[in-house]
């Protein structure tokens, strides 16, 4: 885990630390042009959008 998704837009990824987990903060509107950055430079590409 690199923690670079925490890094670039940490008002939406957390490391939770009861699970280990990064996880996703519930936001009605999500910064997108951050999280596409994130979703960028992610080496795993673990990151993606996802309709309700
Ligand atoms: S989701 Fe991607 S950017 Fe975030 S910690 Fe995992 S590997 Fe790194």
């Amino acid at each position: 885990m690199c923690m670079g998704c925490v890094e670039i837009c940490s008002a939406v990824f957390y490391l939770n630390d009861d699970t280990g987990l990064i996880e996703v903060i519930e936001m009605d509107a999500y910064p997108e042009s951050d999280i596409d950055e994130a979703i960028k430079y992610c080496p795993e590409n673990a990151i993606c959008w996802e309709q309700d």
